[in-house]
């Protein structure tokens, strides 16, 4: 069970730097019900909630709409990224529909905007998203291995309906990317994947986890240990001993197109 607690005048926005981009994130939740062991929003979440498990509370910022709608002329000519500290649309959303205000908040505000999601419901604001002038929506999607989905993804909506959603989206005349993160190594089918849904988005983004979140890293290498010891030792092996790994994976993403693949850090 999620607890869910309405947060009211913190600034739902932070400025960050990517690439030489500025951006501004907002988050209309502060915590994920998916928690899913390899996400970097378990740090600020946990630590502000030391008693509750990942994915067992929500903050709910129900004045992020107004607060938009308020500076609306500040978002002109912005890059405005939802989320980062849990997914716009997951579950809580059915309920609160604060990204889908969000959304029509926005729409009018002359800004660019991207949102990353793993779920369908992003399906129900095709109307809004369709009126946006510039948008553009990433489905996050690691693994296509069943076994693995259900080591690290459980909680989440199956690669299948995932694929669905990002089709459904494409065929509405929706810009759509697919967004590889976290990639995890031999367990992230990378290249595959690009070759597979080339024709299908506009650009690919490629992220690793935190791996220096020590929280992050001892979850994925205890299930790793519990549940897949082979690939634990391979793991030892790439993080601990042999950074060429993800060197040989940096350079072939460089042969790739650069204008449609993006990639952040992946690596340690
Ligand atoms: S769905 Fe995204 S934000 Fe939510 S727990 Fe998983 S990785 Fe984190």
């Amino acid at each position: 069970m999620t607890e869910f607690v309405p947060v009211e005048g913190i600034t739902p926005l932070t400025k960050k730097a990517f690439n030489g981009d500025s951006y501004y994130v907002l988050n209309p939740y502060k915590g994920c019900q998916y928690g899913c062991p390899h996400c970097t929003a378990q740090i600020p979440l946990c630590t502000a909630y030391p008693m509750k498990k990942w994915g067992g509370i929500v903050e709910v910022r129900n004045d992020i709409v107004g607060y938009v709608r308020k500076n609306s002329s500040r978002w002109a000519g912005r890059n405005i990224y939802l989320s980062s500290l849990g997914d716009p649309y997951q579950p809580a959303e059915n309920k609160y529909k604060l990204t889908r205000a969000l959304l029509e908040a926005l729409a009018s505000c002359d800004c660019s905007v991207r949102v990353i999601t793993h779920s369908p419901l992003v399906i129900r604001d095709i109307d809004i998203l369709s009126q946006m002038k510039d948008v553009s929506v990433g489905i996050s999607l690691t693994t296509t291995n069943e076994f693995h989905a259900k080591l690290i993804e459980k909680n989440l909506p199956t690669s299948d309906e995932r694929i669905e959603t990002l089709y459904a989206l494409s065929d509405s005349g929706i810009r759509t990317f697919l967004n590889i993160d976290p990639f995890l190594p031999e367990i992230t089918p990378l290249f595959r994947l690009i070759d597979l849904f080339t024709d299908d988005v506009s650009f690919f983004r490629v992220a690793g986890p935190n791996w220096k979140a020590t929280r992050v890293k001892r979850k994925l290498f205890d299930m790793l240990k519990a549940y897949e010891p082979e690939l634990f030792v391979r793991y030892q092996t790439i993080y601990l001993k042999d950074n060429r790994y993800f060197q040989e994976i940096q350079n072939k993403i460089k042969g790739l197109n650069r204008s449609r693949v993006i990639e952040t850090d992946i690596s340690l």
